[in-house]
């Protein structure tokens, strides 16, 4: 199903160069995963002080919460390049073993979307990522041969939306695993007035805060928000009386001209709950059943969109399915059909 852009969190093509001017470059800059983000200072500290690459990283986690922008800053704190590819780039064994004989020592090799590795290529990556070796076989039949090539040492940095799709061997290769969780409404409103100052935006502090509240807990919706409102204030001749400021009135306009949720649902977030109240009477739903009827995979519901629907309240995984809160309900304006629990109906 295709959903609008404004609300996806998946990165759009006109915005890689958005990402690149607002990405945070140290760990200091970084908001939010304080966990994630004092563990990664120590290793790093001491991976620096032993002169050593740093161990592996696995980075996963829904789209648009920072995966790509840790890698990035991973390198700039341990003061060395960064190699980029992804798991479906990667089609050849030759185009793997082509960029690891191109890093240099200690550099980073990002590998964003690395559950999309073909099978015969991870087998390459094992000897790459454990002994820095990767052995190549060249032509087939009778006159192949097999030629190991030494690495330089180096540290992977995978990133992906869908843990469940990564092989146990593959996993257990990586030294250091972080699951990046959502953002709450203070650290969006933190990282959008750090884009606003860097896109020189003249901003009021309540737009900010009613842009945070709507960006589905994820740091590259924020900004894609904060851009599309600062279209509205420069160029919408009905706002033309601020001159230019975000103002709260220009963001309220300006949300809703974009049809953006009170709560920051996307389409995907609404069908899920709607087919579920609409199709399975609030539930409980297995969810084989759900995923066909939206049209998506099981795996994909159950790591990309139900995190959001369960940390917010709208869905709750129970052992015989996916139900539908009162919270869903109220969202949609609808009167919940279940009988109230806590006020069980006396039979006369
Ligand atoms: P992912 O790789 O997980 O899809 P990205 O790292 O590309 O996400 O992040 C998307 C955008 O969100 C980046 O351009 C960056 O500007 C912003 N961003 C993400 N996490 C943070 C953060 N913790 N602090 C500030 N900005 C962030």
């Amino acid at each position: 199903m295709k959903r609008p852009d404004i609300t996806q969190p998946e990165r759009l093509e006109q915005e890689v160069e958005f990402d690149r001017t607002l990405r945070p470059s140290s760990l200091g800059e970084f908001v939010g995963q304080q966990k994630i983000v004092e563990n990664l200072k120590v290793f790093i500290a001491a991976a620096r002080q032993r002169k050593e690459s740093l161990d592996h990283v696995l980075l996963t986690g829904p789209p648009g919460l920072g995966k790509t922008t840790l890698a990035y800053i991973i390198a700039n704190e341990m003061q060395t390049g960064l190699k980029m590819t992804s798991g479906p780039a990667l089609e050849k064994p030759g185009d793997l073993a082509g960029i690891l004989t191109s890093l240099e020592s200690g550099e980073v090799l990002f590998i964003d979307e690395i559950h999309r590795v073909p099978a015969k290529i991870e087998e390459y990556l094992y000897s790459a990522i454990e002994d820095f070796r990767v052995d190549i076989v060249i032509d087939s039949g009778p006159g192949a041969k097999t030629i190991q090539l030494g690495l330089k040492p180096f540290t992977l940095v995978g990133a992906t939306t869908r843990a469940g799709l990564l092989s146990a061997p593959l996993r257990s290769r990586f030294g250091i695993s972080n699951r990046l969780d959502y953002y709450n409404n203070e650290q969006l409103y933190s990282i959008l007035m750090r884009s606003a100052k860097l896109l020189v935006i003249e901003y009021e502090k309540d737009a900010l805060v009613e842009i945070a509240k709507r960006s589905r807990g994820t740091p590259r919706i924020a900004n894609r928000l904060l851009r599309r409102c600062r279209d509205f204030a420069q160029a919408d001749a009905k706002l033309s009386r601020h001159k230019g400021v975000l103002t709260q009135e220009v963001a309220d306009y300006s949300l809703k001209a974009l049809e953006v949720d009170d709560l920051g649902l996307d389409e995907m977030d609404k069908r899920i709950l709607q087919v579920i109240i609409e199709k399975f009477s609030g539930g409980p739903v297995g969810v084989n059943t759900l995923a066909v009827a939206v049209g998506e995979e099981p795996g994909t519901l159950e790591e990309v969109y139900e995190p959001y629907l369960i940390q917010e309240g709208f869905l709750a995984r129970t052992p015989r399915g996916r139900e539908i809160t009162e919270r869903a309900y109220k969202h949609f304006g609808l009167k919940s059909r279940k009988p109230n629990p806590a006020q069980p109906r006396l039979e006369l």
